[in-house]
């Protein structure tokens, strides 16, 4: 999924399953969605920044430029990123490891409770939602780095068509329903 709907999906996970949390506290619903987004701004970060570095090697004028070449690569022409950037795909694999989130959220948990909770479920539900959604060269690899076993989720989200008009219109269905419910 993209970024803004893992963001919107666990706003809804939360309102759905810990209303009392997110109603008693906004500070733990903003870390929350913030740790939503964190496993693809871990993953994308480093190479958009060594390709704005290195940008005139590849031909990239703009930041838009980079956006598009990173998208290409990374949805379209994966052996081509596995074989040209491989510490990329590296971060890729480490930023969703179920192995290196547990760990980080065992160290979160010696600082506070409120933070491991919302790291738990912000990061937690990001890596449950990509198994589901990636069955080709992104496959959850759980226990990255200490083997590859990786599992086959349902569907590659990007390789179905009109995925994103379904999901949003899923979206703006649901928060629908959570305002009208409210
Ligand atoms: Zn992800």
């Amino acid at each position: 999924m993209d970024l803004p709907s893992h963001i919107l999906w666990t706003y809804i996970l939360e309102r759905v399953v810990i209303s009392n949390s997110v109603n008693s506290s906004p500070k733990f619903v903003l870390t929350s969605l913030f740790f939503a987004a964190l496993p693809d701004i871990l993953e994308s970060t480093p190479f958009i920044v060594y390709l704005a570095l290195h940008r005139k090697k590849y031909g990239l004028k703009n930041f838009k430029s980079i956006f598009s070449f990173v998208i290409d690569i990374t949805h379209n022409k994966q052996d081509e990123y596995d074989t040209n950037f491989p510490w990329a795909a590296k971060i890729s694999f480490y930023t969703h490891s179920f192995l290196m989130s547990t760990v980080f959220a065992l160290l979160l948990l010696n600082f506070s409770k409120w933070l491991f909770f919302s790291f738990l479920v912000g990061y937690g539900f990001h890596l449950l939602a990509d198994v589901f959604l990636h069955k080709d060269y992104f496959s959850s690899r759980p226990f990255y780095p200490l083997n590859n076993f990786s599992i086959h989720g349902f569907v590659t989200w990007y390789k179905i068509k009109n995925f994103s008009r379904y999901n949003y219109g899923l979206l703006l269905i649901t928060y629908f329903i959570i305002l009208w419910l409210k």
